[in-house]
């Protein structure tokens, strides 16, 4: 009731739900209520948890912030869903994000752009933009997001919270609205690390109706990682390439002093290259557009969501519904996906693209044979006013630039509040090697 009432009196101004069903939310905390009276409590009992619209869920519709799914309800729960409901979460309805999740900003948004709750003429980040809304201007005390080149660790930053992307494979797809099949996964976006912790416990594991979801992934003590209070032993990496001229010196001089407090917390930091850096971005815009262009072609006006009016004829009915339902940043990737997918052009463009994502992921590897994890900032800048970059979509492909290495190699990371420049928040982005999610919570434990 006190989230509900929140969402009453902000919503209306930050437009982070999309969808919200208050009286299904009541019902859901009253079973959960019953449930804890008759068999105690489960790991999530009666926590409400906003959920990007991204994730298929029964209760209420699944959209994707798109046209071409508005009105459309999904059959099935996405496995995370399942799971949030077998630990006794309560879902408090769906989230704004940018258009099936392409963007930085959440401007792509059919459903109208969402605000920063820490300046409202500012963008909350992208594209779970909803989801760290909600959770920084206490709406929910947490939400699901997805990343696919930042979407949980850019808009945490922007917002002032926590994210958590888990090591590709960790938590199922399975009824996650696909977007690049290779770099998706889901984590959770909180106030605080130990949150995440309990949320990723509740959605990992293995799903038999995933193949990428893997079968024999090394557990991790979730809470137990959070338990630690300081840093003694810990090789932190610095890479030099993510402190680069153009970055915000505010923001810089801001995770200067974050690792400043890890040195005091007992960690020692060693500076570091990752060389390949510099070609993560121009990558990503080659693969994630490609197996973008694939996902979407199922939106075809027969089997989902927005159907043409009366079509001439069948090519009639692809082209027009396609056109109506799209909105332009997602136009431009399937666009551009199907050109370098395309004969003629698939060597030059995605082959390449996919050998520079194995030297990107080999500099991780062999960094990780010297420091322990890698830290770094989540966004090279606070947030963006509205409407700043919507026009240039160069410069907001670039929102992500320290982010995306993480996805093209599969590997766990999170960020974390580290200050402000300016009365907007900066974030602390935590990189550790597959699997090691426990490395990452302890420090950042250590650290809030
Ligand atoms: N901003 C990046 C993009 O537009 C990443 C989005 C994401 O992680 N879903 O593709």
């Amino acid at each position: 009731k006190l989230y509900l009432g929140r969402i009453d009196t902000y919503n209306e101004t930050l437009n982070a739900f999309v969808d919200i069903d208050a009286k299904h939310v009541l019902e859901q905390a009253e079973a959960s209520d019953a449930y804890r009276t008759k068999h105690g409590p489960r790991p999530l009992e009666g926590l409400p948890i906003a959920i990007k619209d991204i994730f298929c869920t029964q209760d209420g519709p699944t959209q994707c912030c798109s046209n071409i799914l508005r009105g459309y309800h999904a059959p099935y729960d996405a496995h995370v869903i399942t799971r949030l409901k077998a630990a006794g979460a309560v879902l408090v309805g769906k989230t704004n994000m940018d258009e099936f999740a392409m963007g930085s900003s959440t401007e792509t948004s059919a459903f109208g752009i969402c605000r920063n709750p820490w300046d409202t003429d500012r963008i909350p980040g992208g594209s779970s933009g909803g989801s760290a809304a909600a959770v920084a201007a206490g709406l929910a005390p947490a939400a699901l997001g997805t990343d696919t080149g930042g979407s949980i660790r850019q808009p945490a930053s922007i917002c002032g919270i926590t994210g958590l992307k888990p090591t590709y494979g960790r938590v199922s797809r399975r009824g996650i609205i696909a977007f690049a099949s290779s770099l998706d996964q889901a984590g959770p976006m909180t106030r605080t690390v130990k949150d995440s912790a309990m949320i990723t416990a509740a959605i990992s594991g293995h799903d038999s109706m995933d193949s990428t979801s893997v079968t024999d992934a090394p557990s991790v003590d979730w809470l137990g990682a959070c338990d630690k209070t300081d840093m003694k032993g810990i090789k932190i990496g610095k890479p030099k390439e993510y402190f680069i001229d153009g970055m915000d010196a505010d923001v810089r001089a801001s995770i200067e002093a974050a690792l400043a407090k890890c040195e005091e917390l007992g960690a020692e930091i060693i500076d570091i290259s990752l060389p390949h850096t510099e070609a993560a971005v121009a990558a990503y815009y080659v693969i994630a557009p490609s197996e973008a262009s694939a996902n979407l072609s199922r939106y075809d006006g027969v089997r989902f969501g927005h159907r043409c009016k009366d079509p001439e004829d069948l090519l009639d009915m692809y082209t027009r519904s396609r056109d109506e339902g799209f909105g332009s940043e997602v136009k431009r990737r399937i666009l551009t996906g199907t050109f370098a997918l395309s004969s003629g052009y698939y060597d030059a463009y995605y082959i390449k693209a996919q050998r520079v994502r194995t030297l990107i992921r080999q500099d991780f590897i062999n960094a990780f044979e010297k420091v322990d994890l890698i830290a770094t900032p989540t966004s090279p800048i606070t947030a963006f006013k509205l409407g700043e970059k919507t026009d240039d979509p160069l410069t907001m492909y670039l929102a992500d630039i320290f982010t995306i290495a993480v996805n093209l190699a599969g590997l766990p990371g999170l960020s974390q509040p580290c200050g402000f420049v300016d009365g907007l928040p900066v974030g602390l982005q935590w990189i550790a090697p597959a699997w090691r999610e426990d490395l990452i919570l302890g420090a950042a434990s250590a650290y809030e």
